[in-house]
C-alpha cells in the first residue's frame, strides 16, 4: 500500500517521548495526566532526564485535531485559478495554523519539534469556507435574538424565521432555535445547573423614607405585581421577581444606594436571609470552561466555551438608565423562559428556582429568583437586618 503523508503533519516517531514541564497549556496537561502509556524516561525535546513521560504522538494527536478542527486543505475545498494567481478564498500555510494554536501552548523546544514536522507543502482553507466558522455561527445566532426580541417581534418571534447574512449563502441560526436549542446546550456543557444548599445566606436591600418599619421578609421582599412599575435586568414591569447578593455591599449597589439621586434623604434597609430548603439555580459565575485551548474533552465544541464566556459579560454588562427598558429585553425573554422550562442537565432537564450572575457593578455573584412576596417568605428566612442612613460608599 502507498505511503499517504498527512497533509499537515508528520508524525513524530514511536520512542519519541514527551515530559510536563513540555506542556504549558492546562488541557494538553490533563492530556498527559490522563495517558495510559507514562513512564520514567528521558524527554526527547527538553533534555530532561529520568522523569515521567508520556508518547509524543499522544500529545500530537490533540494538538492536530485543535489546529484543523475547522480547516480543510484548500485542494478540497476551493477553486483554483491561474490568472488569478492561486485559490480563489482565504488561504494559511500549516506554520500559521500551528502557531495560531500552539505557541504559548507548549515549550520551545518541543514547539520548534512541531514545527519542523510540518508539511509547508500543504495549504488549508476554513472548513466550509462560505459559512461562519462555528464561534461566529453563535455570535450571529445571540446577535439575530437580541436585535429580535428588542426591535421587532417580542412575543411571536418564533414565527421569525432565520436570515441569510449579506457575506455568506445560507441562513443563520433563528431567534427560535438560538433559545430553545443553542442555550440548553451550551447550559447543559458548561454544567450551569448547580444546586445550593439549605442554609445559603444573600441579602437584600430596600430603600425606604425614614421613618419606614421594615421588621420581616414580607416588607424587605418585592413589591406586590400591581406595584412593580420598573424594568430590572431580568423582569419587566408587571412581573415580580427576588433579587439578591452575595455581600451587603454589592446588593445596595444594585439598587443605586451610592450612585442615585433618588435616595437622597432616605434610608437603606439591608435584610440577612438564609435558605430554608435546597434550591436549583443556573449558576452564570462559575462555569465549568475547558482547561486550556487543548483540553481532550472540548476539542469539537470549544466554540461553546468561547461564545458563553462573551454571552454572560453581556448578561450582566452595566445599561445606561436611558435606554435600560429596552437593553433588558432579551435578558428578561431568556429568563422567562428559564423560569418555564428550566435548563438541561446530564440530559435531564431541571426546574429551576433562580439564577446566579455577576453584578454589573463589581463582578459580586447575585441573584434573580422567580419568587413573589409569598414565594419568598416560603423559601427563607431573615436572619439580621440593618438600616443605614449614609450615601457615602464604604
Ligand atoms: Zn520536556
Amino acid at each position: 500500500m502507498d505511503y499517504e503523508p498527512d497533509p499537515f503533519m508528520n508524525d513524530f516517531g514511536e520512542g519519541e517521548r514527551v515530559c510536563l514541564e513540555c506542556l504549558i497549556d492546562l488541557g494538553l496537561r490533563k492530556a498527559f495526566g490522563r495517558s495510559l502509556d507514562k513512564e520514567q524516561n528521558d524527554c526527547s525535546f527538553c533534555g530532561g532526564e529520568d522523569r515521567e513521560t508520556a508518547p509524543a504522538l499522544e500529545i500530537q494527536a490533540i494538538i492536530k485535531s485543535r489546529c484543523l478542527s475547522n480547516k480543510n486543505e484548500a485542494v478540497n475545498e476551493l477553486s483554483y485559478c491561474t490568472a488569478e494567481g492561486g485559490y480563489l478564498g482565504k488561504t494559511y500555510e500549516p506554520t500559521e495554523i500551528l502557531e495560531a494554536h500552539t505557541l504559548h501552548a507548549v515549550g520551545d523546544e518541543f514547539f520548534t519539534a512541531l514545527e519542523e514536522n510540518l508539511n509547508i507543502s500543504s495549504l488549508f482553507c476554513d472548513w466550509d469556507h462560505n459559512m461562519p466558522q462555528p464561534v461566529e455561527q453563535w455570535q450571529y445566532g445571540w446577535e439575530a435574538f437580541f436585535q429580535t426580541v428588542k426591535h421587532r417581534s417580542r412575543f411571536f418571534f418564533g414565527e421569525h424565521e432565520a436570515e441569510a447574512r449579506d457575506e455568506f449563502d445560507h441562513t443563520e441560526i433563528s431567534p427560535n432555535d438560538f433559545l430553545r436549542h443553542n442555550v440548553p446546550q451550551g447550559i447543559q456543557r458548561l454544567r450551569a445547573v448547580r444546586t445550593l444548599p439549605a442554609g445559603t445566606t444573600f441579602y437584600r436591600c430596600r430603600i425606604a423614607p425614614p421613618n419606614t418599619t421594615v421588621s420581616d421578609i414580607t416588607e424587605i421582599g418585592p413589591p406586590p405585581a400591581t406595584d412593580s412599575v420598573g424594568s430590572n435586568r431580568f423582569s419587566p414591569p408587571g412581573i415580580v421577581m427576588f433579587y439578591a447578593g452575595d455581600t451587603p455591599i454589592v446588593s445596595a449597589l444594585e439598587v443605586g444606594w451610592f450612585t442615585s439621586p433618588e435616595c437622597d434623604g432616605k434610608v437603606l434597609h439591608t435584610g440577612k436571609l438564609c435558605t430554608l430548603t435546597e434550591l436549583t439555580v443556573l449558576d452564570f459565575t462559575n462555569l465549568n470552561y475547558p482547561a486550556g485551548k487543548f483540553d481532550p474533552d472540548w476539542i469539537d465544541d470549544y466554540h461553546i466555551a468561547e461564545f458563553f464566556s462573551d454571552f454572560i459579560r453581556d448578561l450582566s454588562a452595566p445599561i445606561q438608565n436611558q435606554r435600560k427598558p429596552l437593553d433588558y429585553v432579551p435578558t428578561q425573554v431568556l429568563c422567562e423562559y428559564f423560569r418555564f422550562y428550566g435548563a438541561k442537565t446530564d440530559g435531564e432537564w431541571s426546574k429551576l428556582d433562580g439564577i446566579k450572575f455577576p453584578s454589573s457593578h463589581d463582578g459580586t455573584p447575585c441573584y434573580v429568583f422567580f419568587w413573589d412576596n409569598t414565594q419568598a417568605r416560603s423559601n427563607l428566612q431573615l436572619t439580621g437586618l440593618t438600616v443605614e442612613f449614609s450615601q457615602a460608599p464604604p
